[in-house]
């Protein structure tokens, strides 16, 4: 064989997402804020173990706001991870957070974050969580005519002056975005021609007006894709206000920056982004002239941040292939498994921790330690060779692991999460 030919011949077994920049072999060990796997799993007192980089964050923050505009604010949609650490961490990187339950409001009381920095997403709100939003001077994003009317009634008994935005569904979506949420019938929002009407309706009953917010996807990875849909929505936005005759007070511009999860993906291009954005926010209209505006990221931010650590109890061999069966597994890493919105099950990026410098040599399977077929962290994955006791290490878990994994799924119960 030429060489050429060996250069291009593909490993063996299904490719793995690439392992995120940052992450350091240190004795042998992959090392995150300094300590290596072993060491972190120690102090922490054992697998299943979620570790959360302080540095990775604040250098995603830091390229994040020298790519956009200065104008720009940006949110954080605490869904993607609401570890209490997490969150105050956060508290000076961010403008503002994002909440979509009632329960991500205690977490931010919680966590001593200024509420009046928070608005509230999401449909089916309940009075009670519409009740706490008003009182802590949380903005509500309304999904409804009814959900509006109830959130005023709700601040008139309570003699409140309740902050009130609405959402908007968009009759556009992101292209190419992982989950489209806008465009045609949707739960989410309420539908752009009706939006000025209630927009009115608001102000005339005496709420305090905080615009709109358009959200139209999640994970993109083309800036071609984010750039149209933000001029879709400043355009759309600027249609809304003008209907109304009021100038926008606040427009939360939505999201949907992905971050590389499997094999080919490259990284979203921020520069582009910001730069068009610049250029849009240098020639706005008389409507969004004086506008707060800002995007809201959930993954962008903290997903590349995190690696899930698990230990393996036991290796076996079945019809020749190898399984590495892990203390971890879907109940916190449901996404890493293909169960959570995908449609073709593919690699997250994942390794050995314990033998992070040594060159792969064997197809193993990665499993978790629960009774269903569907427990796969990684597929036929080529990786050094691994023993009992060695530590896997599954990257890109710093979003939608922890918060969005069946954690009691067969009384497994939730894993350990440490911000280093
Ligand atoms: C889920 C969600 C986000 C965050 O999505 P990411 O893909 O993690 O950035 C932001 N805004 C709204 C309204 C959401 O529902």
């Amino acid at each position: 064989m030429s060489s050429a030919a060996a250069e291009t011949e593909k490993p063996p077994g299904k490719p793995l997402g690439p392992i995120p920049e940052n992450f350091e072999a240190q004795d042998g060990e992959l090392a995150i804020g300094g300590k290596t796997a072993t060491q972190l799993v120690e102090e922490a007192g054992g697998t299943p173990l979620f570790v959360y980089s302080r540095d990775i964050i604040a250098g995603t923050m830091r390229h994040l706001r020298e790519a956009m505009p200065e104008r720009l604010h940006i949110n954080y949609a605490i869904k993607a991870n609401s570890h209490p650490e997490v969150l105050a961490f956060m508290a000076d990187l961010v403008e503002g957070y994002d909440i979509a339950s009632g329960g991500e409001l205690e977490k931010i009381q919680a966590a001593g974050i200024d509420t009046r920095r928070v608005s509230f997403a999401g449909p089916g709100k309940r009075d009670r969580e519409l009740e706490a939003a008003i009182e802590a001077g949380v903005t509500l994003n309304l999904e409804s005519e009814g959900e509006a009317r109830r959130a005023l009634e709700i601040a008139e008994r309570l003699g409140q002056t309740p902050r009130l935005a609405i959402r908007v569904n968009p009759d556009f979506d992101m292209k190419g975005s992982g989950m489209k949420m806008g465009g045609g019938a949707k739960p989410f929002g309420i539908d752009a021609e009706r939006v000025p009407a209630l927009g009115s309706e608001i102000i005339a009953a005496g709420g305090e007006w905080r615009g709109l917010h358009i959200y139209t996807g999640s994970q993109a990875l083309s800036a071609e894709a984010i750039i149209e849909t933000q001029a879709n929505v400043l355009a759309l936005a600027d249609k809304i206000a003008s209907e109304m005759g009021e100038a926008l007070p606040k427009l939360n511009m939505g999201g949907g920056f992905g971050i590389p999860y499997f094999h080919g993906d490259e990284p979203l291009d921020i520069e582009a982004i910001g730069s068009a954005l610049e250029e849009r926010f240098g020639d706005l209209p008389e409507t969004l002239a004086d506008a707060h505006l800002c995007i809201e990221l959930g993954r962008y931010l903290v997903g590349l941040a995190g690696v899930y650590l698990c230990r393996i109890v036991d290796r076996k061999v079945s019809h020749g292939e190898t399984f590495l069966v892990t203390d971890g597994g879907l109940h916190h890493q449901l996404a890493a498994s293909g169960n959570f919105g995908t449609v073709v099950r593919r690699n997250y990026p994942a390794a050995i921790a314990t033998r992070f410098d040594a060159p792969p040599v064997e197809v193993q399977h990665v499993v978790g330690c629960l009774c269903t077929p569907l427990d796969r962290l990684s597929d036929k994955a080529f990786l050094p060779r691994a023993d009992v006791g060695d530590i896997v290490a599954i990257f890109c878990a710093g979003a939608y692991g922890a918060s969005a994994s069946p954690a009691e799924f067969l009384g497994q119960g939730p894993a350990r999460e440490v911000l280093v």
